[in-house]
């Protein structure tokens, strides 16, 4: 068997296909001379390995792509047997407070290490600086095409991770699958207008962020950066965005409720509270709402709202103005960043083409596909890297 793809995907593929068969000949072909590559820079170095989150269906949630079809396939190989297969392995993770797993050293070359030395030890055949440059289907084998040769296998499982551009999935076009064009994911808002800027490296714990027009809206903290804003909030909006912002060329409205998911009623009660209990203080000084104090007052200025006036002299028209401003403010987006920590592309292999119970080809048996280069993409939290394992452990078991 060919596993092609030296990442996460092919190398749990790969894995698992020796597990199951162990006198099967698998081996990994690896364009670059190096494996793991995404691994080790992953999580800033410490691999976010998988999400603590150990119902299916919850975790189903935070896959902009892929949700459906991830279901069954996490009923195989769920976050807890990625702990455990870990584990079992000497590799304990620890849970982090968003819930993030990482290893116990901070260290992503614990889990490489782990990676390889199971695949020395279960007898994987790893061929480096080996891209697979064609793949053609002859009667029941497949021939793969490389630099300065050619060979044959009855099973393939393609793991090569995303391409950014359409044209790096030609070689599986011309076997028949249907490819959704790639584009960005998890990306951060440029916002060149807009003088929020200044306040970089402000965050807020829990704003929403609004798309205007669409219907994308999500929830989290909010981190001011020095060319717009990122965050969870922002990130998770254009991971489930991906599409739809590409195709407004990542020029858009943005509307921030800097109080999370506070309506306008509760909003009301708090600011008659402070009004009946803090009339006294001016608005500077009295700041109810977890909004850094430096925020408040450039919000406050946004609104010609003099930061000296009591609370008490508000007024209507003032109470307002503060409603509209905490839960409907806005800014312009022009362009985005990719966020560095964890890129991942929208886009690959349709899923509609592949068995979700084995990962194998509806269009070309004998083929297989983990990971990446399939349409499924999660948000930031290790979520790709769980999809990567459970793809690339179906894979391998049915592969053989
Ligand atoms: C900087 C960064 C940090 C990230 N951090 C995290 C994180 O902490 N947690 C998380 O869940 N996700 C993270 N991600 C996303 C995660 O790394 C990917 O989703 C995951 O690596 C996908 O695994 P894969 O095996 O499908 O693809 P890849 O890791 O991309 O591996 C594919 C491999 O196939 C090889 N290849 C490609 N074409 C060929 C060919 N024709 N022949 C032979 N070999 C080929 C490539 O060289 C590569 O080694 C991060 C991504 C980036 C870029």
């Amino acid at each position: 068997m060919a596993v092609i793809g030296g990442g996460a995907a092919g190398f749990f593929a790969a894995l698992s296909a020796k597990k199951h068969a162990p006198e099967s000949h698998v081996t990994i072909f690896e364009k670059s001379n190096k494996l793991l590559a995404k691994v080790k820079v992953s999580g800033g170095g410490r691999c976010n390995v998988t999400h603590a989150c150990f119902q299916n269906g919850v975790l189903t949630k935070f896959y902009p792509r892929g949700d459906k079809q991830l279901r069954k396939a996490f009923d195989q190989f769920s976050t807890q047997d990625t702990v455990n297969w870990f584990e079992n392995r000497g590799v304990a993770l620890k849970t982090e407070a968003d819930s993030r797993m990482f290893p116990i050293s901070d260290d992503s070359q614990t889990i490489i290490d782990c990676l390889i030395a199971e695949s020395k030890r279960l007898g994987v055949k790893i061929s480096l600086s080996s891209p697979v440059l064609k793949i053609e289907k002859q009667e029941s084998v497949f021939r793969l095409s490389f630099k300065s040769n050619t060979d044959f296998f009855d099973k393939v499982v393609v793991a090569t991770g995303g391409s950014p551009k359409e044209e790096g999935f030609n070689w599986l076009k011309a076997l028949g699958h249907t490819i959704i064009p790639p584009v960005p994911s998890l990306f951060t808002f440029n916002m060149p207008k807009e003088s929020i800027k200044t306040l970089m490296g402000l965050s807020v714990p829990n704003a929403s962020v609004r798309v205007q027009g669409t219907k994308l809206v999500q929830s989290g903290p909010l981190l001011i950066t020095h060319w717009g804003m990122s965050g969870p909030a922002v990130l998770k909006t254009s991971a489930w965005g991906a599409r739809v912002l590409n195709d407004i060329n990542y020029r858009f409205i943005i509307h921030i409720n800097w109080l999370g998911q506070l309506k306008e009623a509760g909003l009301r009660s708090i600011l008659e509270e402070t009004i009946n209990s803090f009339g006294k203080r001016m608005l500077r000084n009295y700041n109810p709402f977890e909004i850094p104090q430096r925020l408040w007052e450039y919000l406050l200025d946004k609104v010609d709202l003099p930061l000296e006036k009591l609370w008490s002299e508000l007024g209507k028209k003032g109470v307002n103005k503060l409603l509209n401003l905490l839960l409907n403010d806005q800014y312009a987006v022009s362009g985005k960043t990719t966020f560095k920590e964890e890129f991942v592309t929208c886009g690959g292999v349709s899923l509609s083409e592949v068995d979700f119970k084995t990962m194998e080809s509806r269009v070309c048996p004998g083929l297989y596909f983990a990971g990446e280069v399939l349409d499924i993409d999660g948000v930031t939290g290790g979520f790709n890297f769980q999809a990567a394992w459970t793809t690339g452990y179906i894979a391998g078991k049915a592969s053989e």
